[in-house]
C-alpha cells in the first residue's frame, strides 16, 4: 500500500471518528440539561420550549451523525474502491473522448454526491422540522428548489470547470495562476450577483412597508453609513417558520435581509437592534475579510493542486491508476475536506469573534437590552439549544452560545 493511500485512510476515519465523538458530546449535554431551563433564562423560556429545544437538537444530531458517517462511506468507495475509475471507464466505454467526457465524468460526481445528499435533505426537512412545527416547505417546493439548485449549478460550475481543464491542458506550467485569477474573478462575481439576481430565483424581496419600523431603520441606516434601500424583507416564511438576518453582497449589491417570521415576532426596537448588528458586520467589513481570506486560501489551494498534479503517486495512491486532469481536480476536491479537518474549528472561532464585534457596535448604535431579547426570542422560537457542548461549540458553533453573547451585551445582568 502506498504511503499516501494510508495516510488518507486514516485521515478520513480519524475526522469521522472525531466528528461522532463530538455530535455524542453534544447529544449528552444537552439531555443532561433537558429538564432544566438555565438560571438566565428562567423568566423568558418555559420548561416545555427549552425541552423541545433539546429534543429538536437532539434529533439534528443524530441526523447529522447518519449523514456523517454516509458521506465517508460514499468518499472511500469513490476514491479507495475506484468508484471514480469506474465511471471514467464507463464514459470512455459510451464513446466519450478528451473534454467532453472529463466533463462528463465530474458532472456524473457532482449528480451523485447531491443525489447521496437528498434523502438526508427530505429527512430534515419532512420529518425533524415537519415534527417540530418549524416546516412549511411542501413537497412541490422542495422539488422545485432542488431542480432550480441544480440547473442554476451546472449552468454556472460546468463552464468553470471546463474553463479549468483548458487552462491545465493549455496555460502550460503557470495554468494554476490563471485558473486561480478565473476563480477570484468568477468568486467575486457571484457573491455580486447572488443577492440581485440569485437570491430572487428562490425567494421574494421587498422592501419594509411604511410606518414606525421603517422611519427607525431608515435612520439607523443613514446614521451607519449604509443606504437605506439595501434594508430588504424576504419571505422566509414560505419555506420554514425559523427567523433571522443576515448581510451579503458586494459594492452595490450590499443587502441587509431580514426574514419575514423575524420581522413579525420581534418589536420595532428588537429589529433596529438586529439591524444594528448587521449593520456591524458591514462597517467592520466582515463580509470583506472573509472573502480576502477564501481567494488566499484559494491560492493556496491552487499552488498544491498544480503540484499534486505533478507527482506521479497522487491518483494512484486515491484510486484511479490511469487518470487525466479531470481526475485530479476531482480527488483534490473531494478529498481536500478530510486533511482540512482542523481549520474547521478556527474558521468557527474567527466567525464567533465577528459576532462578538458585530454585537459590541450594536450596543453602541442601538439599545443593548432590545438586541439581548431579541437573541433569547430568536434562540427560543428557532429552538436553538441554550444549554450546547462547549466543546462541540468551540469546533462548530459560528454563533457565540446565547449565554455568551448576552453576558457581554448586559455585564451588570449576567450574573
Ligand atoms: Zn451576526
Amino acid at each position: 500500500m502506498h504511503f499516501f493511500t494510508a495516510l488518507f485512510a486514516s485521515a478520513l476515519l480519524a475526522g469521522l471518528a472525531l466528528q461522532l465523538w463530538l455530535l455524542g458530546r453534544q447529544v449528552r449535554a444537552v439531555r443532561a440539561h433537558r429538564d432544566r431551563v438555565p438560571a438566565p433564562f428562567a423568566a423568558s423560556v418555559s420548561a416545555e420550549e427549552h425541552a423541545r429545544a433539546a429534543d429538536y437538537t437532539i434529533a439534528q444530531a443524530k441526523l447529522s451523525s447518519l449523514e456523517r458517517a454516509a458521506g465517508a462511506a460514499i468518499l472511500a468507495i469513490l476514491t479507495l474502491e475506484g468508484g471514480l475509475a469506474a465511471i471514467d471507464a464507463a464514459m470512455a466505454a459510451a464513446g466519450l473522448e478528451g473534454l467532453p467526457r472529463q466533463l462528463a465524468v465530474i458532472a456524473a460526481v457532482i449528480l451523485l454526491t447531491v443525489l447521496a445528499s437528498l434523502p438526508f435533505d427530505a429527512w430534515r426537512t419532512f420529518r425533524i422540522e415537519s415534527r417540530f412545527g418549524f416546516n412549511r416547505t411542501t413537497p412541490r417546493l422542495f422539488a422545485a428548489d432542488f431542480v432550480k439548485g441544480l440547473a442554476l449549478g451546472s449552468a454556472f460550475l460546468l463552464p468553470l470547470v471546463a474553463l479549468f481543464l483548458w487552462l491545465m491542458a493549455r496555460a502550460g506550467t503557470r495554468w494554476w495562476l490563471w485558473a486561480w485569477a478565473v476563480w477570484a474573478v468568477f468568486t467575486l462575481l457571484v457573491g455580486w450577483a447572488w443577492p440581485r439576481f440569485l437570491a430572487p430565483l428562490f425567494n421574494r424581496f421587498r422592501e419594509l412597508e411604511d410606518g414606525v419600523l421603517r422611519t427607525g431603520v431608515e435612520a439607523l441606516a443613514r446614521r451607519c453609513g449604509f443606504e437605506p434601500r439595501g434594508v430588504m424583507v424576504m419571505d422566509g416564511s414560505k419555506r420554514s417558520t425559523h427567523g433571522n438576518a443576515y448581510f451579503t453582497g458586494i459594492g452595490r449589491t450590499k443587502r441587509i435581509v431580514f426574514f419575514d417570521t423575524l420581522i413579525e415576532a420581534l418589536s420595532p426596537a428588537e429589529v433596529q437592534a438586529v439591524l444594528a448588528h448587521e449593520l456591524g458586520h458591514f462597517r467592520l467589513h466582515h463580509v470583506a475579510m472573509r472573502m480576502a481570506g477564501s481567494l488566499a486560501a484559494g491560492l493556496a489551494g491552487f499552488a498544491l493542486l498544480a503540484w499534486l498534479g505533478r507527482q506521479g503517486w497522487f491518483q494512484p495512491a486515491l484510486g484511479v491508476p490511469d487518470g487525466g486532469p479531470h481526475m485530479l481536480l476531482l480527488l483534490f476536491v473531494l478529498t481536500a475536506p478530510v486533511f482540512l479537518l482542523p481549520v474547521g474549528p478556527l474558521a468557527a472561532w474567527l466567525s464567533r469573534r465577528h459576532e462578538f464585534a458585530a454585537d459590541r457596535f450594536a450596543a453602541l448604535h442601538a439599545d443593548a437590552r432590545s438586541l439581548a431579547s431579541a437573541l433569547v426570542r430568536l434562540y427560543r422560537d428557532n429552538a436553538t439549544t441554550l444549554t450546547p457542548d462547549p466543546v462541540y461549540a468551540a469546533f462548530h458553533a459560528s454563533h457565540p452560545p446565547a449565554l455568551a453573547r448576552i453576558a457581554r451585551l448586559l455585564p451588570a445582568r449576567a450574573e
